[in-house]
């Protein structure tokens, strides 16, 4: 099972520590209120939990079910006239 960052972004004080932290790029401050993590791009290293000073970043495992996706990708075709 793979493994995400997520934050709480109502603690987050937008310093840009995981932001500097990341080696992917996967973390964002676009509105510069709180960090934003890429899902696509993070791979649940840790980096920006270890250098979050106010620990609110937290690793978590993530579920992928594929065919959840197939049946989504599906029920969205067909639906314009
Ligand atoms: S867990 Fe790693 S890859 Fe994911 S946002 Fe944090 S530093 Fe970047
Ligand atoms: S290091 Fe923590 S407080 Fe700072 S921007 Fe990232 S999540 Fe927010």
């Amino acid at each position: 099972m793979k493994k995400k960052a997520f934050v709480n972004q109502k603690l987050c004080v937008a310093c840009g520590c995981c932001l500097k932290a990341c080696k992917l790029g996967a973390v964002s401050i676009p509105t510069g209120v709180y960090a934003v993590i890429d899902a696509l791009k993070c791979v649940g290293c840790g980096m920006c939990e270890k250098n979050c000073p106010a620990g609110i970043i937290t690793i978590s495992k993530v579920n992928q079910e594929p065919v959840e996706q197939k049946n989504l990708t599906k029920g969205m075709v067909d639906t314009d006239e």
